[in-house]
């Protein structure tokens, strides 16, 4: 894997490509950019086949632990890896902790293992059970072993020390046994930077885990709901500063486009696209503009006249990690009876099936009635907007437009929060 960076603009928002990905090196992946999110290697709701309808899907598929972990006899036994078993195709495939989508139980991290949550409980993951269950699955990257229990408000600053700590002996441990694995041969490692909301613990962490032999970075801990956007954005640009250029940034739990928007700007180059899953999961479509070519004030107003409901992220104190489930104001909720007879498409000029082929009005009806169809139609769109938000904002990047592109998305919130006063 190879970082190229075309540009860097105000010296932190970083414009490039990822070359040379998969055990084949056939694949590449534009950055600032996401991963495609799925639930045991499918995007929710969709099949392989209605999936790749759409363009521009991210050569990356992510997978997570959480859910595989208990497959992995069944895995083991099948040996032929897990993007063979679930049928998916051609594409890289990295494995995550965590599922991002579904924030887990904690206190239960030791010196020696880390926990994650699937279906049927709780398993528990030494480094040498955490590295067979990667030899069965056998990604292109993973996301190594980490302590990432430090978002909770009032996290001490020993229990923070510690999480760094234990961190990198997790890294070292499966760094270890992935030289002396064949079967891991070509495979990345992605190290993980703890430090919760100290300063000095965010730079040591990166600082430790940029003298591994890592492929790149997970940012941890820093999700939304778990801080003050303001702080994130300054914990980020520490750390960003500590880590080599040629090697990319991923951000973990943050998918709000103001947000993402924010985090590229502090150097972030990947994201997790659990987001688009979450406003299909509340019956929402994603609707806010990216658009900056014609007249970005006018696509606003328009946007503007059918915002209703928003989830804000609370300024002062006081967050949670449900903070993630609330509406925001990116999106339209279809349930809403003002939808029944709206026979416009969800967006104007989108190009997805969904848009080209339904109505509001008809995918209003379909959620009331709870048809499994309602979900199928609004995760195309989700996702084919998502993605497209991401081909402007590395358009804007090439272009010198952010500030255009900023002013078009943040502009709503303001917009609303005018609106609800
Ligand atoms: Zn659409």
């Amino acid at each position: 894997m190879k970082l190229e960076l075309c540009r860097v603009v105000q010296g932190s928002s970083r414009l490039g490509v990822l070359k040379g990905l998969g055990r084949s090196g056939q694949h590449s992946l534009e950055v600032p950019g996401c991963l495609l999110h799925t639930h045991l290697g499918t995007v929710p709701h969709l099949t392989q086949d209605t999936l790749h309808t759409l363009n521009n899907l991210p050569s990356v598929t992510q997978v997570t632990l959480s859910n595989l972990a208990e497959h992995r006899e069944v895995l083991e036994e099948f040996k032929d890896g897990f993007r063979k078993f679930a049928g998916l195709h051609d594409t890289v495939l990295y494995c995550s902790l965590h599922d991002p989508a579904t924030p887990c139980p904690t206190g239960y991290t030791t010196n020696k293992t880390v926990s994650v949550w699937g279906s049927g409980g709780r398993i528990e993951l030494t480094a040498a059970k955490f590295m067979a269950l990667q030899k069965a699955v056998q990604p292109d990257w993973y996301q190594s072993m980490a302590d990432g229990e430090t978002w909770q408000n009032n996290t001490s600053r020993k229990r923070v020390r510690k999480s760094v700590d234990r961190t990198l002996a997790h890294l070292d441990e499966c760094l270890l046994l992935h030289q002396k694995s064949q079967e891991l041969e070509g495979v990345e490692v992605f190290g993980v930077v703890e430090g919760g909301d100290i300063l000095e613990e965010r730079v040591r962490s990166a600082r430790e885990t940029a003298k591994r032999p890592v492929a790149g970075f997970c940012l941890d801990g820093l999700q939304t709901g778990s801080m003050d956007p303001a702080l994130r954005t300054q914990l980020i640009t520490a750390v960003s500063k500590e880590l080599p250029e040629d090697k990319p940034r991923l951000l973990q739990g943050v998918g709000r486009p103001d947000e993402v928007l924010r985090c590229v700007e502090a150097g972030v180059d990947l994201f997790e696209s659990f987001f688009p899953f979450q406003v299909t999961d509340r019956g929402c479509a994603l609707c806010f503009s990216f658009n900056i070519t014609p007249d970005p004030e006018l696509a606003v107003l328009e946007l503007d006249e059918e915002k209703d409901t928003v989830g804000e992220t609370q300024q002062n104190g006081d967050f949670n990690l449900y903070d993630q489930m609330q509406m925001t104001s990116f999106e339209i909720n279809l349930k809403d009876k003002r939808y029944q007879d709206d026979f416009r498409p969800l967006v104007e000029g989108c190009g997805c099936y969904s848009c080209k082929n339904h109505q509001r009005a008809y995918l209003h009806h379909l959620l009331v009635t709870n048809e499994l169809l309602a979900g199928v139609l609004l995760m195309i769109h989700n996702t084919a907007h998502y993605h497209a938000f991401f081909g402007a904002l590395r358009e804007a990047l090439a272009n010198d437009k952010l500030d255009l592109l900023k002013r078009s998305v943040l502009r709503e919130r303001v917009g609303h929060t005018e609106k609800k006063q």
